[in-house]
């Protein structure tokens, strides 16, 4: 659930002029050159808002154009410069996905204001970061509503009072156990809003469940191999959580693992229980 990235070192302002000007001889010059103050106040608006939904205006202006804008990120022409910045925004290393954490590569980029209703954003690289195909499915063009106008964190720009935006329970029986995933109640309250409010949207819950199913029978016949080791659980356990915790304390493997060593009555069923045959 949610790694927070670094925003891209991109100067948007000056990336936003060389579009403009690599546009000159074009058969769209007219156009950009018509918009491109507004435009560039408008990039300046998202940097100053951080993306907020909630704060960033839409341009209905330029509703009939739009297609010329997410062509700029559809089809960039060869060493142009928003292409170049694609290039790199698509060459990171990431092996989970930044929105709800499960492993994996996020092969795609997502708009954080999808490019259908904010087109001016198309090629702002601070709009722009992986995702897994799974949350993109369910983030759509999904932004907020009248209620709750802003719908999902910003992997760049949201900031925690606690590494762990969540907190898994797990309940007895523990050869067969039920959890519950809940915002870090350590978090302040609106920021544990926003958290809730997230893992809905992407439909996270349905997700982690499968995941959960077979990360917590990896744990069981982990814990019958320490045991016939002759190892200490809570040391071995605490050792692949760092691990997990190496890739990001939100990490689904992470998550589970701080669930499992806190829980007193779970760690005494691992260490002293019966556990399944099933394993
Ligand atoms: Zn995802």
């Amino acid at each position: 659930m949610v790694h927070v990235l670094p925003p891209p070192e991109v100067d948007s302002i000056g990336l936003i002029n060389d579009v403009i000007a690599e546009r000159q001889n074009g058969v769209n010059a007219v156009f950009f050159n018509g918009i491109a103050a507004e435009w560039l106040a408008r990039v300046q608006a998202y940097l100053d808002h951080h993306g907020s939904a909630a704060l960033v205006e839409k341009w209905p202006a330029i509703a009939a154009d739009k297609t010329k804008f997410i062509g700029l990120y559809k089809h960039p022409a060869e060493g142009s410069a928003q292409g170049m910045v694609l290039e790199n925004l698509r060459a990171h290393e990431l092996v989970i996905c930044p929105a709800c954490g499960e492993a994996g590569r996020p092969n795609t980029l997502d708009h954080y204001l999808p490019k259908g209703v904010y087109p001016q954003f198309a090629i702002v690289p601070q709009n722009l970061f992986p995702m897994c195909d799974a949350c993109q499915g369910a983030k759509l063009e999904l932004t907020g509503d009248a209620q709750t106008p802003r719908f999902f964190i910003h992997p760049y720009y949201d900031r925690f009072s606690a590494p762990e935006v969540v907190s898994l329970r797990i309940h007895a029986p523990f050869d067969t156990p039920t959890f519950e995933l809940i915002p870090n109640p350590n978090l302040m309250d609106d920021e544990r809003t926003l958290v809730g409010v997230h893992i809905e949207k992407l439909e996270i819950i349905s997700r982690f469940a499968t995941f959960f199913s077979g990360a917590y029978r990896r744990v069981l016949r982990l814990a019958g191999e320490i045991r016939s080791g002759g190892q200490n659980m809570e040391a071995m356990l605490s050792f692949f959580r760092g691990n997990a915790r190496a890739i990001s304390p939100n990490s689904w493997d992470c998550i589970v693992y701080d669930a499992v060593l806190p829980n007193a009555e779970l760690m005494e069923y691992l260490t002293d229980g019966e556990l399944p045959t099933y394993l």
